[in-house]
């Protein structure tokens, strides 16, 4: 028996997606730069599915890039606005402490360049609001970058309401929607987004294909040269099953995005409700304003990784919060930045739920944290001396 509770890590492909690509990786398999018809059948499909997912965001297909993900979307998105900006002498950017390391680290590239980068605080709750963003306007500020939703505490963000702000100024925004497609609406022009980045995989595609959205009349930054697929903004051949297998995930997840969030919804908040019961735990992020599928606990006198591991040894795929912090010692940067000190976070346990998680998994894994956290105390010193007083407990 396995159970997966890590869909904000990845998902598991969808039948329609790999459906989807078969044909591309066997019958149709030109090159649609090929003036050929075996490469005009390929791009034909890569318009189709192009058409198809603008469709599902709100965007026309020209303003559409494929890229290798969510990682490579963010980079161009940022050095786009912030060339743009430079041109203007614009090098002030604004986004917030808990975003993705792809945003972070491009971030930091540029602040080595001479830009100044404004960190808005996230709250306890983990949502930023849009009136910080309008006080951290500045005259020089070319881009704001803040996420739809967090990765590993799922908290959702006022976009629409930071877009509008960002319009009345003329600022160009971006938003990491990566943990959003396929569970939130997104609608580029009623959200007043100008760059968006999506990865498949994420939504039950496959990996290593993603979107950038770009408004028309931006213009991109090249991060790959080369040849001049994409409109000359993204070079290399297309990944035309990958293309076709996100299009058929996005446009399923799109159908079904209701009744799957209401779905969702009731397993994440038996799952909080069931995991509160365990002393001395706390729920991290927004309990309401958060993803349908994310539940994200810190649990005082306990150390992250050995919970994962006696988890897995019961069946159950869960995560400390963020795959690219793991083997490392370093805390989680989203719970640092709403405020849990060093010893809190690394108690931290992230589970992701799908649409094909069932109530019994749910009620499963209440039981198998709460047994696997008291094992743990059982042999905990620090513990020991939480519970005779020695040391003052933080979760209370
Ligand atoms: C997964 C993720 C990314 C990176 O996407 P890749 O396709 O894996 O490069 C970026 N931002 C967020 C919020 C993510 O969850």
């Amino acid at each position: 028996m396995q159970i997966y509770l890590d869909n904000a890590a990845t998902t598991k492909m969808s039948a329609a997606a790999i459906e989807a690509m078969l044909p591309y990786m066997d019958t149709v398999y030109g090159n649609p730069s090929s003036l050929h018809s075996a490469g005009q059948v390929a791009a034909e499909a890569l318009t189709d599915a192009r058409q198809r997912i603008a469709a599902c965001i709100g965007a026309s297909p020209k303003e559409i890039t494929f890229t290798s993900g969510g990682s490579e979307s963010d980079n161009q998105a940022i050095l786009s606005a912030a060339r743009l900006g430079e041109r203007r002498g614009k090098k002030h950017i604004i986004s917030t402490a808990f975003e993705h390391h792809a945003v972070l680290h491009t971030l930091a590239k540029l602040e080595k360049e001479g830009f100044e980068i404004t960190l808005l605080d996230v709250h306890e709750n983990g949502i930023v609001l849009s009136q910080q963003v309008a006080e951290a306007i500045r005259d020089d500020t070319c881009l704001v970058t803040v996420m739809y939703a967090n990765n590993e505490i799922g908290t959702i963000q006022p976009i629409k309401e930071i877009g509008a702000v960002c319009r009345e100024k003329g600022i160009l925004f971006h938003t990491d929607a990566v943990q959003a497609a396929g569970h939130l609406h997104i609608d580029v022009q009623e959200q007043n987004i100008d760059l968006l980045s999506l990865s498949a995989h994420k939504f039950h595609g496959p990996k290593g294909i993603g979107v950038l959205y770009a408004r028309k009349g931006i213009p991109l930054t090249n991060v790959i040269e080369g040849g001049a697929q994409e409109r000359g903004k993204r070079a290399g051949t297309e990944n035309i099953p990958a293309i076709m297998g996100m299009a058929a995930a996005l446009e399923e997840a799109c159908t079904h995005i209701d009744a799957n969030a209401k779905k969702l919804t009731v397993l994440r908040d038996k799952l909080i409700e069931g995991l509160s019961q365990i002393s001395h735990s706390v729920l991290n992020g927004d309990a309401k304003q958060r993803l349908p599928g994310n539940v994200n606990f810190c649990f005082e006198g306990i150390e992250g990784e050995s919970l994962l591991l006696l988890l897995d040894d019961k069946g159950i795929c869960a995560s400390s919060g963020s795959a690219c912090t793991s083997g490392s010692l370093d805390p989680s940067h989203v719970l640092l930045a709403i405020g849990r000190v060093h010893d809190i976070a690394h108690g931290s346990l992230r589970l992701s739920l799908s649409e094909e998680t069932t109530n019994e998994e749910i009620e499963y894994t209440i039981k198998a944290v709460a047994e696997v956290v008291e094992y743990l105390r059982s042999m905990s010193p620090i513990w020991r001396d939480l519970i005779s007083g020695k040391k003052e407990f933080v979760i209370k």
